[in-house]
């Protein structure tokens, strides 16, 4: 297992890139922490792959380098960096057995014929393939091929990581979930360093320590589930995660008053904030009422989807989104919203604004 180090990386598919949009990975730099459980996440193009395939050594960077445990490997192939990795769609030996397939990494680094049929024995049982040990791989259907994909990268324990590209893609939902908790257990288990790429928020949060955010070839913030959730620090993350994403008012901020429309806003600390200056508060913290303070808004409809109900409000001409808690009153004559205190972020640009004198 190895801290994976990024320093100054960047890559561009393009011979000479000019500008910052020529580049898929913008500058970044990031230690990705020994023995933890990272989730990659973001939407189809923003350049989780380009990402992965650096640290795997598909691909050199056109900037940059890339250390396992301090060590340069930025242009080291592949093979030499002892990590294992699963793609979206299944790569397996067709004409191998699902056992051979299994144990083919293990046999390639001459591993004993007794310890390689006890791990490829429960691994099989990890992606539920025990029955089919002695099958063909071709003649499989795609979502078992897959399965044995993921065994092949979870059949090693000596590798300095483990990176997945949305593994689970071709995988039917059912058994998703049942292929997501074994790779957490195997986690907790072994302690690999593991990258998970997806662009579904809910795999992400379930299954990483820590969620890496992409957007537009940047890593817009690194942080828990919690801290994704509570502090977006970019307005993408606010919107990206969370069901609904978080609402965003235009907002003139002053010190500690922000100013939506004709309603003032009390801020929990004083903010400088320039450019285009917002307000992002999640749905679960829009307060609703009938008179009194509070910013103008009417209720457009109420969707009751199980354990909540999300409001859709209109407030000058925008939709905002609410969720009542089940049991919650949603007033008939709602007329204002207000929001819950601490749960106001301050944005500039886009990006999240700490109140003055502290970092939080
Ligand atoms: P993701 O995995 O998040 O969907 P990628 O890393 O595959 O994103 O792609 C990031 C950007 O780089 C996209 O705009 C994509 O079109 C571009 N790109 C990816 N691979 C190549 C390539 N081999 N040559 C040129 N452009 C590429
Ligand atoms: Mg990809």
């Amino acid at each position: 297992m190895a801290k994976i180090t990024l320093e100054n990386l960047a890559h561009s598919y393009l011979p000479n890139p000019k500008s910052e949009d020529d580049f898929a990975l913008k500058e970044l730099n990031h230690d990705w922490v020994d023995g933890e459980a990272y989730a990659l996440l973001g939407s189809s193009g923003c350049g989780k792959s380009t990402l992965l395939n650096i640290i795997s050594g598909l691909l050199i960077p056109s900037q940059g380098r890339v250390l396992f445990d301090g060590k340069d490997v930025t242009t080291a192939p592949t093979a030499d960096r002892n990590i294992a990795q699963v793609f979206q769609f299944p790569v397996v030996y067709d004409t191998m057995s699902v056992r051979q397939n299994l144990a083919f990494p293990l046999k390639n680094r001459g591993m004993e014929a007794s310890e390689i049929a006890r791990r490829v024995q429960k691994v099989a049982a990890m992606i539920d393939m025990e029955a089919q040990l002695d099958h063909k791989a071709r003649g499989l259907t795609a979502d078992a091929k897959q399965k044995i994909s993921l065994g092949r990268g979870m059949v090693r324990e000596d590798v300095n990581a483990l990176l997945f590209d949305e593994p689970l893609t071709v995988i039917d939902p059912h058994m998703k979930w049942e292929l997501r908790t074994q790779l957490k257990k195997l986690h907790q288990d072994f302690g690999h360093t593991m990258i998970y790429v997806t662009h579904d928020q809910t795999e992400a949060l379930t299954f990483a320590d820590k969620v890496v955010v992409m957007f537009d070839g940047r890593v817009v913030q690194i942080g828990s589930p919690q801290e994704l959730f509570e502090r977006p620090a970019h307005t993408f993350v606010g919107y990206f995660i969370g069901s609904p994403g978080m609402n965003l008012f235009d907002a003139q901020i002053d010190g500690n008053t922000a100013r939506v429309g004709d309603a003032t806003v009390q801020l929990d600390g004083a903010y400088t904030a320039h450019g285009k200056t917002q307000l992002g508060v999640r749905p679960e913290f829009i307060r609703l009422s009938a008179g009194g303070e509070g910013i103008p808004a009417t209720v457009r409809r109420v969707e009751d989807v199980g354990r909540h109900k999300i409001v859709r409000l209109d407030v000058a001409g925008r939709e905002i989104n609410a969720v009542a808690t089940e049991g919650e009153e949603i007033p008939a004559d709602t007329n204002r919203i207000t929001f819950a205190p601490g749960s106001v972020n301050v944005y500039a640009d886009d990006w999240r604004v700490t109140p003055r004198g502290t970092d939080a």
